[in-house]
């Protein structure tokens, strides 16, 4: 679900799930599409709840070092 549909009843810098609304638009950390929505624990912009499952995906189950 998009954030801007999801959140749209925060208010800048209200928090909700562990998403902050910010004020400018910054480009999702996953698609690059401008969004005011920030992941607090991963510090990272998110448009959607797509876009953040698929960072934790990466970040967790992504190629390993060895
Ligand atoms: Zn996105």
């Amino acid at each position: 679900m998009k954030f801007s549909e999801k959140f749209n009843h925060l208010k800048y810098l209200e928090v909700d799930e562990g998403i902050l609304r910010g004020l400018k638009p910054v480009p999702c950390t996953m698609c690059q599409k401008p969004t005011v929505f920030i992941d607090i624990c991963a510090e990272a912009p998110f448009c959607s709840d797509e876009c953040m499952r698929d960072f934790y995906i990466q970040m967790w189950e992504g190629p390993s070092e060895i």
